[in-house]
């Protein structure tokens, strides 16, 4: 998810630096820890769930949430772990999950990890803070070895952009899929980053394929899951996709597919980011 609600709030209010709302609006939020396997933990607060490895001599963060959470997150690991964090890995560039890069940086976080889509991707961004650009990228995957541990990173080509990872921490049978999974709501494909629809999907089956029953995943939004409440996602994508092809081949405009709507029984999928006018005109647009 991108940071959508920073920007709505910006936008109304010209006259105050989009920092000083960034933090006021972010005074009251608390991170929340959960045990989630062996050493492995879910942080959750605002924006995209941070996981979190505590290896034998430091600790590894899965993304970084907005900047003016940053002292509460390293709190909340400082709790965990006495392990240095040292290392931050991002599963993408969306602000949601980047916006603290910088903060952490400062922190002493060393080794920033992304896929290299990403690296290009914050460099041109203006608005970007340069101290917290990736210092480590690849391009198919790569073993990050900690202590006994080696986490996996593997990247799968455009989906919910062009540099999406997925984190494996083999030990727990725990992985952070990013924002390939949003929880029982429609997913955010961003078609202008390079994410496509056939390529989500393929991304979510390729991990389901690797992983088992019990894999324990930390989605992008929304709690903690299996595999089982993944492979909902995957159904409800399929089918509402098939929705939106019949209107399309029946010739209605991407106004008229809005307008007729998906059958009732997504409803509930539908949220304050993606509701079911967004997700129709992703699902439209994608099949053009
Ligand atoms: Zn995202």
């Amino acid at each position: 998810m991108n940071g959508w609600k920073h920007w709505v709030i910006a936008t109304s209010l010209a006259l105050s630096s989009t920092v000083a709302l960034a933090q006021s609006s972010m005074d009251n939020v608390e991170i929340k820890a959960t045990e989630v396997g062996e050493r492995v933990y879910m942080l959750t607060g605002q924006g995209g769930n941070i996981g979190v490895f505590v290896g034998a001599d430091q600790v590894v963060m899965v993304d970084a949430q907005y900047a003016p959470l940053a002292d509460k997150i390293a709190a909340a690991i400082a709790a965990l772990a006495e392990q240095p964090l040292k290392t931050l890995i991002n599963t993408h560039f969306h602000g949601d999950h980047v916006n603290g890069n910088a903060a952490f940086a400062a922190k002493g976080v060393e080794n920033r990890i992304a896929h290299a889509n990403v690296l290009a991707r914050l460099d041109a961004d203006t608005r970007f803070d340069k101290s917290g650009l990736p210092t480590i990228t690849f391009a198919g995957g790569l073993g990050f070895k900690v202590g006994d541990e080696t986490i996996q990173m593997t990247h799968y080509p455009a989906a919910h952009t062009d540099g999406d990872v997925v984190v494996w921490f083999p030990s727990a049978n725990v992985i952070h899929a990013g924002d390939l999974f949003f929880v029982d709501r429609f997913p955010f494909i961003d078609l202008n980053s390079g994410g496509r629809v056939q390529g989500y999907i393929d991304a979510i089956e390729a991990v389901m394929a690797d992983i088992d029953d019990e894999t324990l995943i930390i989605p992008g939004h929304g709690g903690l899951s299996k595999k089982a409440d993944w492979q909902r996602l995957v159904s409800m994508i399929k089918v509402t996709r098939e929705e939106v092809r019949s209107m399309q081949s029946a010739g209605l405009t991407e106004d008229q597919a809005v307008a007729q709507g998906l059958d009732a029984k997504w409803a509930d999928w539908s949220w304050g980011f993606i509701n079911e006018e967004r997700w129709i005109r992703t699902l439209y647009k994608d099949l053009n």
